[in-house]
């Protein structure tokens, strides 16, 4: 799993991971803030379900899917492929939930809150939002129990699908409400649907007391977007962000108000468009930390991204220059941008920087400059 951070370009990397160190990231208690379910199909499972239905997939498609180069291919087309073809019953979202969550477990990751897309596996396979969700609650419900790991799923609006299937699906999640259903995110090519077009359904879940995110600022899509999902989509937290880094007094007041950015150093944007020679010299992420801003780092897409919830918090210290003090920081950004109950929060925020100070005091931890140029 951990392939990405054996095919990052080394000579980008100043800072050396050793086995303590590694041993820390695993042990480190976390929450994870950022996945989609899609992007966390094993490939067996892919393979698995596109031979149970006979899918029209081309053969080559997992293969080429489940490979992390040092320039990422993109993946869209292939989640488009997975949603049409693969998720067909209540179950294959089940599976895939209960899934996932065993692999953030084994990453010590204690809560997780997920993405999934109702938009294309309503409207294609006519599925009742009810009862999916039902399954997925009880796959929650089941990993709590099997392997203590806590979860909230997060619906997110199809931006490349009309404003209305948003509505209608902010309107399903009222109808169903569940309380392990904490809130709605917006993700899939920003290039295709700004955020204002959002702004209903946005309004509708936050009338009724659900919580908000949005991915902005993906793609190298402009700074913009991270304003509008802050002020006009009122969203509690912001998916990557990157941009924000181009306006400098935007930063600043979302730094004021402790805005959390979930960050994705593995986002293959980045990968592709900057040089692999000194990419993590340039990567926003950098500058995000040295602004001071609210980061917590997610894996994103998972088995896509070859990555754990671990290895993206390693990559904070490895590629990103995080000492260990932000690390620190990050896993309390984390408890407080988190939609879990408050109780649950205070008893994290109590708890863990315990811990976190005694897994970190074992390592030995470079405070310098991260980059060996
Ligand atoms: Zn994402």
């Amino acid at each position: 799993m951990e392939e990405t951070l054996a095919v990052l370009p080394v000579s980008a990397t100043g800072r050396v991971v050793t086995r303590e160190q590694r041993d820390f990231f695993t042990r480190l208690p976390k929450v994870e803030l950022h996945c989609h379910l899609l992007g966390a199909m094993r490939e067996e499972t892919f393979r698995d379900l596109a031979r149970h239905y006979d899918a029209p997939i081309p053969a080559d498609m997992a293969a080429g899917l489940y490979t992390r180069g040092r320039k990422p291919v993109g993946v869209l087309h292939a989640l488009r492929a997975m949603e049409q073809y693969l998720l067909r019953r209540p179950e294959d979202l089940a599976r895939l939930v209960r899934e996932y969550l065993e692999d953030a477990a084994e990453a010590h990751v204690r809560h997780a809150e997920f993405f999934w897309n109702p938009t294309v596996t309503l409207n294609t396979h006519g599925l009742p939002y009810g009862e999916i969700q039902q399954a997925m609650v009880e796959a929650i419900e089941q990993a709590e129990r099997d392997l203590g790991i806590s979860a909230l799923m997060i619906p997110a609006i199809d931006r490349e699908a009309p404003p209305a299937d948003a509505m209608v699906m902010v309107e399903e999640m009222l109808r169903h409400r569940h309380p392990r259903v904490a809130g709605i995110g917006i993700d899939y090519r920003e290039n295709d649907g700004p955020p204002e077009w959002f702004a209903d359904a946005y309004g509708l879940a936050r009338q009724n007391g659900l919580r908000t995110t949005a991915h902005a600022g993906e793609f190298g899509m402009p700074w913009t977007n991270v304003g509008i999902a802050v002020e006009q989509l009122g969203v509690d937290r912001v998916d990557h962000g990157y941009t924000v880094i181009d306006n400098p007094v935007l930063a600043e007041g979302l730094k004021g108000r402790g805005m959390l950015f979930t960050v994705v150093p593995t986002n293959s944007y980045y990968l592709r468009v900057m040089k692999p020679e000194d990419w993590a010299h340039h990567h926003p992420i950098r500058k995000m930390l040295a602004m001071g801003l609210a980061l917590h780092p997610n894996s994103d897409d998972p088995q896509l991204h070859r990555v754990s919830a671990a290895g993206a918090w390693e990559l904070m210290y490895s590629h990103m220059g995080a000492s260990r003090d932000d690390l620190r920081a990050m896993m309390l950004h984390g408890i407080a941008g988190s939609w879990a109950s408050a109780e649950r929060k205070a008893q994290w925020a109590a708890q863990w920087p315990l811990e976190f100070d005694m897994l970190a005091g074992a390592v030995e931890w470079e405070e310098g400059p991260s980059l060996r140029r």
